[in-house]
């Protein structure tokens, strides 16, 4: 038995797929010309057969955009100059296949690196991906493909990257398991919109588990059984059924309200990645969206999205909400979420650098294309738009000045935008929280970042497993923090929703609602038990918890608290 961290509920028995990308170890050796251009050619074949291969199979889950970048690589494969290069090479210096691809491989890439066009630059991540894949097929070396799975296995992985979540096949990729990551960290959060279970942050689960060794994964308890017991497999079976009729139990509160019994109507919204995670909230009984993070736009593609792009994805998840209110965050890169296609400054710490609207501020035409895209498409829905990771004042003015400019550009040029769009910010930095009163004067609402504001509050790495145990959401410093957000933002007439993964908690919902948070944001999945829980308790009586809550000097003691008031 394993543990670590449950990321995405429920649970699956399957095969294990390992996967590992290969260490090569090439080496200059004195070789016969001849064969080893017989040997590039044949690999080459290989790789051009095993791109198109990987393509064909792709295009049941990727859309046309997304597939292009397998044409480019194909590309790259015959391209005569690559390969001219690597023959030459080895005809002149009489040396091994696997390092003529590497020298020209290398070249290639810091070739393209150093030129000032971010087309070329995106060529750079073309070459490494071909020729790893050439010298692979040189030395025989199978590279693991994520599309090729065609039985039900849960992925094992050091850590998976959004394009390999994208590739993932829900309908064989039952779950998955991984060494890195936290319950926010983004691969944990991709499981939680996919609505695969997931465990994360498990120590040793790439030594521990084989290529198809049968595995339990427990993503309740944060739990991996690898070759288990048949007692302990039935044990499971019994787990599993019970989970699936549990959830199809809550199906009666689909269009129930969300309200206590004394009649406090809150919200409960989905957190979405992609437009095609609206159907997941809209049959979990979504009452919205509370966070579109758009990033993923960004990082499943190899250049910039242009506005029309932006504007498809923002129109049909507006137009699929059918009304209900959207919370679209803009752009909130860097810290663990990179771009292949853009390069970040060497920092120490990224999570504290440039990402987010520092970054969009210091690059304004990235955010102003997205706000055009983002008001051209506020008249097929309810459009909130808001600012990650703002940590002054006058960082939200600057913010917000663009969007009244780009906006006022779009009226004069014709364009018809809605008059309704509400302009908020993300608050996640302790700063904000602590100077909400004064934010609240010139945003139209918050929403509540937990996963960030407990990393700063508590200066421990979301990332991290090993301070893991820092993640507190009911840390009274934490519920402070939170109150003073929501007592800001009521002082002003204003709303406040939360899209960190606590506003899903079970034990926190009950705080959160005594301290009067007005929407509460959060995976697909977890909007009905909320909703169950919501409407079996008292507003005033957990006015008064939270009140005793945020009194107290430790998390415990305010599970606690929780655990007894419930009962
Ligand atoms: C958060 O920080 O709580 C949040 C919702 O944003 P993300 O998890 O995308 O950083
Ligand atoms: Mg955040």
């Amino acid at each position: 038995m394993l543990k670590g961290i449950a990321a995405s509920s429920g649970y699956v028995i399957a095969k294990v797929y390992k996967l590992q990308q290969p260490v090569l170890n090439i080496e200059r050796k004195q070789a016969n010309a001849e064969e080893e251009i017989k040997k590039l050619q044949a690999a080459l074949a290989k790789t051009i057969k095993d791109i198109e291969l990987i393509k064909e199979r792709a295009s049941a889950n990727l859309t046309a955009e997304e597939l292009a970048v397998f044409d480019a690589h194909l590309m790259m494969a015959s391209d005569p100059e690559l390969i001219g290069q690597m023959e030459e090479m080895i005809k002149n210096e009489s040396i091994n296949a696997d390092f003529a691809a590497e020298t020209v491989g290398n070249m290639m890439v810091s070739m393209f690196e150093s030129m000032d066009n971010d087309y070329f630059k995106e060529r750079a991540a073309d070459v490494k991906d071909v020729t790893f894949r050439l010298k692979c097929n040189i030395l025989n070396v199978e590279i693991p493909d994520l599309t090729s799975i065609d039985t039900q296995v849960v992925v094992v992985a050091e850590d998976l990257t959004p394009s390999d979540t994208a590739q993932l096949n829900k309908k064989f990729t039952k779950g998955f398991a991984t060494e890195i990551g936290g319950r926010t960290s983004h691969s944990a959060i991709m499981a939680r919109s996919l609505e695969i279970p997931a465990v994360v942050g498990i120590d040793d689960v790439m030594k521990m588990a084989k290529h198809n060794d049968e595995i339990i994964l427990d993503a309740v308890d944060g739990l991996v059984f690898l070759n288990p017991t048949e007692e302990l497999k039935q044990e499971y079976i019994a787990k599993l059924e019970a989970f699936i009729a549990e959830k199809e139990a809550l199906k009666v509160l689909l269009d129930a309200k969300s309200e206590t019994v004394d009649h406090h109507e809150v919200e409960l919204a989905g957190n979405i990645g992609t437009p095609k995670d609206v159907e997941g909230v809209v049959n979990n009984g979504g009452e919205g969206v509370g966070l579109y993070r758009t990033e993923f736009l960004y990082m499943d593609t190899d250049a910039f999205p242009n506005e029309e792009e932006q504007f498809e994805a923002y129109k049909k998840v507006l137009e699929g909400m059918n009304g209900k209110k959207v919370v679209v965050r803009t752009l909130d890169i860097g810290g663990d979420k990179k771009l292949n296609y853009f390069e970040f400054p060497e920092e120490m710490n990224p999570f504290l650098g440039y990402r987010a609207i520092r970054l969009c501020l210091d690059l304004p035409h990235i955010l102003r294309t997205q706000l055009r895209a983002l008001i051209r498409a506020s008249i097929y829905g309810k459009l909130c738009i808001m600012f990650p990771m703002i940590a002054t004042v006058d960082e939200f003015k600057q913010a917000k000045a663009i969007f009244e400019e780009e906006k006022a550009k779009l009226v004069k040029e014709g364009v018809a935008v809605s008059e309704e769009i509400e302009v908020g910010m993300m608050v996640e930095i302790p700063a904000a929280a602590v100077l909400a009163d004064q934010f609240a004067k010139y945003a139209d609402f918050f929403s509540i970042g937990t996963n960030d504001l407990i990393q700063y509050s508590m200066a421990a790495d979301r990332m991290s497993s090993k301070v893991s145990y820092l993640y507190q959401p009911l840390n009274p410093s934490i519920l402070r923090l939170v109150k003073m957000t929501i007592d800001g933002a009521h002082a002003h007439g204003k709303w406040v929703g939360m899209c960190g993964e606590m506003a899903g908690d079970q034990l926190a919902a009950p705080v959160l609602l005594g301290l009067g948070l007005d929407e509460f944001s959060m995976s697909a999945t977890s909007i009905l038990p909320t909703r169950k829980l919501i409407r079996s308790l008292s507003y005033a009586e957990m006015k008064e918890l939270a009140l005793q809550a945020v009194a107290l000097d430790n998390e415990e003691a305010v599970i606690e608290l929780v655990k007894k008031t419930l009962k």
